[in-house]
C-alpha cells in the first residue's frame, strides 16, 4: 500500500492552498519526506504526520535540488542538531548527483549546527535507472525527467514506486514533456504529475494541461494528481483543462490532498 500525503501542491510562488513542494510517502506503513521544499516541516506537524518529532523521519528523497524542493533539507538538518530528538537510527538522504555539494553548501554556510547531534547522516547520490529500496519494503526507482539543469542540479529525477504488493506509484518531479516520464508511468496505478501553468502560459521545463493530458493518454495511469501549479493553474480549474486530452480520473491537488493506492473507502475517484 502506498499513500501520497501532497502537503504542498505549489511551485516556487506559493499561495493560501499551493504552497512549495512537500509530500510525505508512506509505502507499506513506513515514511519517506519527498522533496522538502519551504516550510515542508511545518505542513507534516500541522497535518499530524510527525507525532515523534524529527524522531519519526528516516528517510528522505529529492527529485532536484531547486529551492522550492529542497530547501527544508537545511531545517531538517538543524532540528537534528538539537538535543532533543533521542533517536540514533541513521537518517538517508538521497538526491540526484549534485545532493553532496549542495549538503557541502550548506554546511559550509551554517557550520556545526547542520550536523545532527545523535544520528548517523547517509547520503546516496542518485542517477537515472539507479532504484533503492523502499521505507517499509518495495523498491523506488529514478528515472531522468526534462527540466533545466545547472551547476548544483546536474540531474532531475522522477521516481517510480513500487510497492512490496505490486502497487506503482509515479511522481514526475519537475519537467516538460518527457518520453522517461511516459515510460515510467505506462499503466501505474497512481500518477502525481506536475501542471505548472494554463497551455496559454506554458514554460520550457514544465507541463501544462495540453501536455499532460498527452502524456497520460500515452501512459494510461488508472489516476492522476496534478501538482506543482503557480499561481494561474492554481487559481483555475485544471483537471478539467487536462480531460480535454485525456479521458480517465483526473484530480486538481490542493494542499493537504492524501490519495492512497489501492484506493481506501472515502478516497478520491
Ligand atoms: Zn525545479
Amino acid at each position: 500500500m502506498i499513500t501520497f500525503h501532497i502537503l504542498g501542491a505549489g511551485g516556487a510562488l506559493p499561495t493560501a492552498t499551493h504552497n512549495p513542494a512537500a509530500y510525505l510517502v508512506e509505502m507499506d506503513g513506513a515514511p519517506l519526506v519527498l522533496d522538502p521544499g519551504p516550510g515542508a516541516l511545518v505542513r507534516m506537524a500541522q497535518a499530524g504526520l510527525l507525532p515523534d518529532g524529527v524522531d519519526g523521519i528516516g528517510h528522505v528523497l529529492l527529485s532536484h535540488l531547486h529551492p522550492d524542493h529542497s530547501l527544508d533539507l537545511a531545517a531538517l538538518l538543524f532540528a537534528l542538531h538539537s538535543p532533543l530528538p533521542q533517536s540514533r537510527q541513521p537518517v538517508t538522504i538521497s538526491g540526484p548527483r549534485g545532493l553532496q555539494n549542495l549538503l557541502d553548501g550548506l554546511v559550509g554556510i551554517y557550520g556545526s549546527w547542520l550536523e545532527p547531534r545523535r544520528r548517523e547522516l547517509v547520503i546516496q547520490e542518485l542517477q537515472p535507472g539507479d532504484s533503492l529500496a523502499g521505507p517499509g519494503g518495495g523498491a523506488i526507482a529514478a528515472f531522468a525527467v526534462n527540466h533545466p539543469q545547472d551547476r548544483l542540479s546536474i540531474d532531475c529525477l522522477g521516481y517510480r514506486f513500487t510497492d512490496a504488493g505490486g502497487q506503482v506509484a509515479v511522481y514526475s518531479g519537475d519537467t516538460g514533456p518527457s518520453t522517461e516520464l511516459e515510460t515510467a508511468a505506462h499503466r501505474a496505478d497512481l500518477l502525481v504529475i506536475e501542471c505548472s501553468t494554463p497551455d496559454e502560459l506554458e514554460t520550457p521545463g514544465h507541463l501544462c494541461p495540453r501536455e499532460v493530458g498527452r502524456i497520460c493518454t500515452a501512459a494510461r495511469p488508472a489516476r492522476v494528481v496534478l501538482t506543482h501549479q503557480y499561481p494561474p493553474a492554481a487559481a483555475m480549474d485544471l483537471a478539467a483543462a487536462v480531460r480535454n486530452h485525456f479521458d480517465g480520473p483526473v484530480v486538481q491537488a490542493r494542499d493537504g490532498l492524501v490519495v492512497t493506492i489501492p484506493p481506501a473507502n472515502g478516497d478520491i475517484a
